[in-house]
């Protein structure tokens, strides 16, 4: 029988990681005779949920096996290997049969939820009770929603990432790697590749910084690309390797405001929008300003981390037509993207003094305007030409700042981009 594996929620801050138990289980179901097919599959899942697993990500895989068996090595691999003793690891896994169409067409429904909204354990509960699903459910069972969403989702698009793990003697102590070589997996495979390294900031993307057995990973669009740049980096002695097909790199999270009525936290959106405050900075180097849009008015921000993607954000003036990519929270749109349709080629100013040619000063609300040392008055704002430091088109965070789900420019295809690479 062909049976998804599912499994989700196994590592905690301190170390582990889904992908290097789903790799354990695979090789363990290998030797004992069973077939993986394909590549196994890495879900991100809605980034923004304040209860999530570090990163966010389940993993699914295709299995033709007796589901007894199957079930007895994922069991064991997650008793040895998961994070038991943190509270906040609640491991999960299903077994579904891949030619159930109904359960799957259930589980397409659910793990796109999973991406964009906000699922509870107990509608994980529900469906696996009604569908009478095969299950491993450790401690609190939070994993099976990703495990039931690694299962269930459609990949309309997706990506490949392949990932290297640790000698596990390694694990927790500090990287071995050659930065130089990952810039030149860089410049031999991008952007067929993309996120190894990020030029501008100096940072090598691909390598964490996490305590997990993860070493590094390279994410592309093609398997020949990628496994060139695989080859050409530099690292410590690599324990193992697997390639990975996911949903990174696809914005996969984000809701068209076409879709919804109300714009809601925890959620990640696309929305169109004109400029009516005018960016400010707050201590930290946080950027911030206010849009006008069909839900009224929406604070945006880029914060410090995104580096010189504030830059561009910091050159919006009044009137500017933008739309917005990003996840709500805390009633701000956390920017991943923005795409400025329109720039505002005047800005309504204060008029200047016609004997001393000093800006004037507000004389009080709806009283115009005067200037103190001349006793000049005039009634309103005027409008004047201002010269714009960027150009209209699609501008996004860069390689260090960027989210897993996040879709590159240089994946994207449209006109006009702005890509810091
Ligand atoms: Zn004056």
């Amino acid at each position: 029988m062909k049976i998804w594996v599912g499994m989700d929620d196994t590592d905690s801050k301190d170390g582990m990681c889904t992908t290097y138990l789903a790799v354990l289980a695979i090789d363990q179901l290998k030797r004992q005779g069973i077939s993986v097919e394909g590549f196994p599959r890495l879900v991100r899942l809605n980034p923004t949920i304040p209860f999530k697993t570090r990163g966010n990500g389940a993993l699914s895989f295709l299995v033709d096996g007796n589901i007894d068996e199957v079930m007895e090595v994922v069991s064991g691999t997650i008793e040895k290997y998961a994070m038991l003793d943190d509270e906040k690891t609640n491991p999960g896994a299903v077994f579904v049969n891949s030619e159930n169409d109904r359960v799957m067409d259930v589980l397409s429904a659910f793990a796109l939820k999973a991406v964009r909204g906000v699922v509870s354990i107990d509608e994980a509960f529900f469906i696996i009770g009604k569908y009478m699903i095969p299950h491993l459910r450790f401690k609190a069972g939070r994993g099976l929603i990703g495990a039931l969403a690694a299962v269930g989702l459609d990949f309309y698009d997706y990506t490949i990432e392949v990932l290297a793990y640790r000698k596990p003697e390694r694990f927790g102590t500090p990287r071995e790697y050659d930065r130089n070589s990952f810039f030149e997996a860089d410049r031999k495979t991008y952007p067929l590749t993309w996120d190894t390294v990020d030029w501008y900031n100096r940072v090598v993307v691909a390598v964490p910084s996490s305590p997990d057995p993860v070493l590094f990973g390279i994410r592309g669009d093609d398997i020949h690309a990628v496994r060139e740049a695989f080859e050409t980096v530099k690292t410590e002695d690599i324990d193992r390797h697997m390639t990975f097909v996911t949903n990174q790199g696809t914005d996969m999270h984000i809701i068209h405001e076409s879709e919804v009525s109300e714009l809601e936290n925890y959620h990640s959106y696309r929305i169109r929008g004109s400029v009516v405050e005018e960016p400010f900075i707050i201590e930290g180097g946080h950027v911030f300003f206010m849009i006008k849009t069909r839900f009224g008015d929406v604070k945006c921000a880029a914060f410090e981390p995104t580096k010189q993607f504030r830059d561009v954000i910091r050159q919006l003036r009044q009137g500017d037509l933008v739309e917005v990519y990003g996840s709500m929270k805390k009633d701000t749109v956390n920017l991943e993207k923005i795409n400025i349709i329109d720039l505002a080629n005047y800005v309504e100013v204060n008029p200047s003094c016609p004997l001393c040619g000093k800006r004037m000063e507000s004389a009080g609300k709806n009283k115009g305007f005067r200037c103190r040392k001349c006793k000049t008055t005039a009634t309103e704002r005027v409008k004047v030409k201002v010269k714009r430091e960027i150009e209209k088109g699609f501008y996004e965070v860069p390689p260090c700042a960027r989210r897993h789900l996040s879709k590159p420019l240089v994946r994207m295809n449209v006109p006009h981009k702005h890509v810091f690479r």
